[in-house]
């Protein structure tokens, strides 16, 4: 046994060593994008209960072992896997507890976005999960969470209202407003960079919204001008409860061979009746624009929007990531990448781009390391799922990033940006007074590093 690793019979998960039989599969399960990183870990312990939490951290602690994380595996950038570490795998930590009397639930961090809508639903309750259903609540709450209605909710964080974490040397604390509230507060945003490890969450919820309807038109790159500006409009009139987002994907190429796009805009509400989710999305009846298709408002659900979502993203496909915040108007940013993102080399790729994702209310945004860093927000994602066509979907991902941010000005989203890209990339995820307190509160929680901090290139 090399120093650093737990004794076998002190955990109750399972404890793997790098060499072992099933250690290939253990460091593969830690992350869900096919683009597996060569980085490995020494052990991987594989959680099965708090305890084995605080007992795998005081191991690694004694015996100069970092220790990396892994709840759902689902940053793009696969942050769990590190060298020369103990991989800490939170898989089997997904119990959900409701306690519809109070309105909150108690979740540990593997439990996904579709097992807790599984449970709220039949309560008439809800939480702004995250938009895909396998995501889990670890790496999401932890990084914000803009989630499905979060235009209305806020950021899925704001309604994290205690967490219980395992600390640097091992102790196993209660964080919220009153209790630890500096590393509470990190605890809402500080992403893959955060510093102790979250075994539970109590979340706030909120009742179900009565009536859920959407809507969506699609369209040619020809009309993607008038579309972006025109949207963008009718979006900033209409109720804090209706979620508009673009999706930009590439299309077969027209008659003369030239690249097209196909142009999505969906618009779904959150309504308290039927009646005012159908006034709400009135104006995308009257979008003056010629549609290629045309999905008048239906109703539907969580789950149902949990599963056209996963067609975007589906599992065993590689994939590479980015997100930017920027100042420009959705029109100018949507036009500056049309070109790129018609070029795609993969008909599945596109890029998501959620008008105004988020609540900017101050008291949505209080008391966390989380905010939005511009008016409009952008997501490319390539898709695809040929290894040896990874340096060509990782450069198209690269060029609609220069594209948008032409001057590298950007300001990225912790959960879902390429943390591979450059060393600033996580500074540039908080405005600079969160990012100094995230410091300070790394310094005061984690002096010996115990806890990997954000990846880097
Ligand atoms: C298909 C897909 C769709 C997505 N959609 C959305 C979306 O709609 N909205 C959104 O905001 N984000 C979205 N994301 C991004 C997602 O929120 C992040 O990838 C998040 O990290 C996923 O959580 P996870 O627990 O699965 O991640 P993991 O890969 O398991 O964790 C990432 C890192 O977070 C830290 N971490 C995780 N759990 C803990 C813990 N319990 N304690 C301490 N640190 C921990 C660790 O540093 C870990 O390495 C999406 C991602 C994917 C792949």
């Amino acid at each position: 046994m090399c120093p650093g690793e737990p004794e076998p019979d002190e955990v109750e998960g399972a404890l793997i060593r790098r060499g072992d039989a099933g250690y290939e599969t253990a460091r593969s399960r830690a992350v869900w994008n096919a683009r597996l990183p060569g980085r490995f870990p020494e052990v991987v312990v594989r959680a099965a209960s708090e305890a084995d939490v605080a007992h795998a951290v005081r191991h690694a602690r004694a015996h100069g072992l970092r220790v990396a994380l892994r709840s759902g595996g689902h940053n793009w950038s696969g942050s769990a896997l590190r060298d020369d570490s103990l991989l800490l795998d939170l898989s089997g930590l997904r119990e959900l507890r409701l306690t519809p009397s109070t309105g909150t639930a108690t979740v540990e961090p593997a439990a996904t976005g579709q097992e807790l809508v599984a449970a709220l639903t039949p309560q008439d309750l809800a939480f702004p999960v995250g938009h895909c259903p396998s995501v889990a609540v670890g790496g999401f709450l932890l990084s914000g969470g803009l989630g499905w209605n979060s235009r209305a909710w806020g950021a899925s964080c704001a309604d994290v209202v205690e967490i219980r974490a395992v600390t640097a040397d091992g102790r196993t604390v209660t964080c919220s407003e009153r209790e630890h509230p500096d590393l509470f507060w990190a605890a809402r945003g500080a992403g893959p960079g955060f510093c102790a490890v979250v075994t539970r969450f109590r979340l706030a919820l909120h009742p179900h919204p009565a009536s859920i309807m959407t809507t969506n038109l699609t369209f040619p790159m020809a009309e993607l001008d008038g579309v972006t500006a025109w949207t963008e409009q009718v979006a900033r009139g209409l109720p804090p409860y209706v979620e508009v987002a673009f999706v930009l994907q590439p299309a077969p190429p027209d008659a003369d061979g030239t690249p097209e796009l196909r142009l999505t805009v969906g618009a779904t509400a959150f309504a308290a009746t039927q009646r005012e989710a159908l006034r709400a999305l009135e104006p995308f009846d009257d979008c003056p624009f010629g549609t290629l298709t045309r999905q008048p408002p239906v109703p539907t659900s969580f789950a149902t929007l949990h599963e056209g979502a996963a067609v975007l993203w589906p599992p065993l496909h590689r994939y590479a990531a980015d997100t930017l915040w920027s100042d420009e108007s959705y029109a100018t940013q949507l036009a500056r990448i049309a070109d790129v993102v018609a070029r795609a080399p993969s008909g599945k790729s596109l890029v998501l781009s959620p008008v105004r994702p988020v609540s900017t209310e101050p008291a949505l945004l209080r008391n966390m390391a989380f905010a939005p860093l511009g008016t409009s927000y952008l997501v490319p994602y390539a898709v695809w799922e040929d290894p040896e066509a990874d340096p060509a979907n990782e450069q198209w991902l690269r060029d609609v990033m220069a594209a948008a941010d032409p001057h590298g000005e950007g300001r990225h989203y912790i959960a879902e940006t390429d943390l591979e890209a450059g060393a600033d990339r996580p500074r540039r995820s908080y405005t600079p007074a969160a990012w100094d307190r995230l410091q300070e509160i790394k310094a005061q929680w984690d002096p010996d590093n115990v806890f990997h901090s954000y990846l880097a290139p």
